[in-house]
């Protein structure tokens, strides 16, 4: 009985290889930078979000709206807005990333204060 072949992954490539394989030993390489750049994407969608047009453009009205810090404010302190922060994470809700409620201005200390207790109370979960 022969075994089930079929032929490399790489385009163009007509090596055979095994049917639980992808490359042929001269492509396997690919499968690995493959599989890197997949994580390494997989995780920037959210960078891809905060790189797009909408968000920018979003962001940008937004802060003109709100030109100061609005913890800071709460505090009765005023500092110049560094950040256009989502209010719940868009890593939380995807479908809020372009909510214009869900938006808030910070400074870049009270940013940093937010991101640190959100990992903090995601280190205690
Ligand atoms: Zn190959
Ligand atoms: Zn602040």
């Amino acid at each position: 009985m022969t075994q089930a072949m079929k032929f490399c992954s790489h385009a163009g490539c007509r090596n055979l290889i095994p049917l639980t394989e992808r490359y042929c030993s001269k492509h396997k390489h690919e499968e690995v930078s493959r599989v890197y750049f997949h994580r390494k994407h997989s995780g920037g969608k959210y960078e891809a979000f905060y790189h797009s047009t909408a968000w920018k453009k979003l962001s940008y009205q937004y802060r003109i709206a709100h030109p100061m810090c609005e913890n800071c404010l709460t505090h009765g302190i005023i500092r110049k807005v560094d950040i256009c922060d989502h209010k719940i994470p868009i890593k939380q809700d995807w479908t809020k990333r372009l909510d214009y409620n869900n938006l808030q201005s910070l400074c870049q200390y009270c940013h940093n204060d937010k991101t640190e207790s959100e990992q903090l109370s995601k280190k205690s979960n």
